[in-house]
């Protein structure tokens, strides 16, 4: 794989940065923990309250969490065991060393900071664990709990994903989110320069998006301070509002080679610092609907790079371009 060497403030800063034409958090992993670094999938029956009726009630209309727990996930166990079983099974699989907790199901920062404290501490309590992951709704979240996790932070690697799918509220009402834009914001501000890691999760092709509006999505979030993003094209899912609205109507979901060329020019308007995580996602094919390019996620990625490759572009291309855009109104 050629280096890539176009983007000088890359290469100083990012030095992880030279084999892909975009800024890859397991690169970036690789080159801090010296290894590969394993999630392992805990479930730590949590709800959200888009599900309890606190906000909202029948979640977001995309949300299935079962079509993609994974198998070894048990949430009848303790999460010390879950961790422990988790374990075993990924150095089998892969042969690993180095793991962190991944709380994901659901929002994993819904409940009083002693009982998180108690779940979070029997995670790390685990000799081979480096730290925690915890993915949550930027509306889960306060001070109290922010300080505790800066707290562990000092010594163990805590990385917080905010759920954000879309910058324009008239999208999020849509969707159900039962949150505003500016929650999110207020979130990452309240996270940032604590020493956790944050990491944004968006979702590509939503209902009532435009090709433009999408790509302003990149240039969007990277005026806030994340560290990370995860990027997938929208799924839709059985047993989902939107699974229901779309049997009933099919609406344009993206096809293999246009979210291909997608994404090449969505991370030429992103801040080259952003790490990122996933540049694709996969649902259980006994539960997704649509669509069915039957092609794994790494193999969607590398695609993504070969094209990006092809075009002689990179991630942050077109960021410093993009900076000088007129800021217009986020609705
Ligand atoms: S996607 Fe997250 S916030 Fe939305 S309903 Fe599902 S668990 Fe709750």
């Amino acid at each position: 794989m050629n280096k890539i060497a176009k983007f000088p403030l890359i290469e100083n800063q990012y030095p992880w940065m030279t084999k892909r034409p975009y800024n890859a958090y397991k690169d970036f992993l690789r080159s801090r923990f010296g290894g590969r670094l394993q999630k392992v999938c805990v479930d730590a029956g949590f709800t959200c309250p888009n599900r309890d009726g606190v906000k909202g009630f029948g979640g977001c209309t995309y949300c299935n969490n079962i079509s993609f727990v994974p198998p070894y996930c048990k949430p009848g166990m303790t999460i010390a065991e879950q961790v422990s079983d988790g374990i075993e099974y990924l150095k089998r699989r892969y042969k690993a060393q180095q793991f962190v907790a991944y709380f994901q199901a659901y929002s994993n920062t819904y409940a009083p900071l002693p009982y998180l404290q108690n779940l979070y501490e029997q995670a790390l309590s685990h000799p081979d664990i480096k730290g925690l992951v915890i993915g949550t709704r930027p509306d889960c979240i306060d001070e109290e709990k922010i300080a505790y996790l800066a707290e562990l932070a000092k010594s163990k690697y805590i990385s917080i994903e905010y759920g954000l799918e879309s910058p324009y509220d008239r999208t999020l009402k849509t969707l159900n989110r039962a949150h505003t834009f500016q929650e999110w914001v207020d979130a990452v501000d309240m996270t940032a320069n604590r020493g956790i890691h944050i990491c944004a999760h968006l979702i590509l092709g939503l209902p009532g998006e435009t090709r433009e509006q999408m790509l302003r999505t990149a240039e969007i979030i990277s005026r806030y301070p994340i560290n990370s993003l995860k990027i997938h094209h929208l799924h839709i899912v059985e047993k989902t509002a939107l699974a229901t609205k779309y049997l009933r109507k099919p609406f344009p979901v993206f096809e293999y080679d246009e979210y291909v060329e997608f994404v090449a020019e969505f991370l030429q308007y992103l801040r080259p610092d952003i790490m990122i995580q996933r540049l694709a996602g996969e649902t259980n094919p006994r539960h997704l609907i649509a669509p069915r390019w039957d092609v794994r996620a790494n193999i969607v990625q590398q695609d993504i790079e070969d094209e990006m490759q092809k075009q002689n572009v990179w991630q942050g291309k077109r960021y410093l371009l993009s900076e000088n855009f007129e800021k217009r109104a986020i609705v």
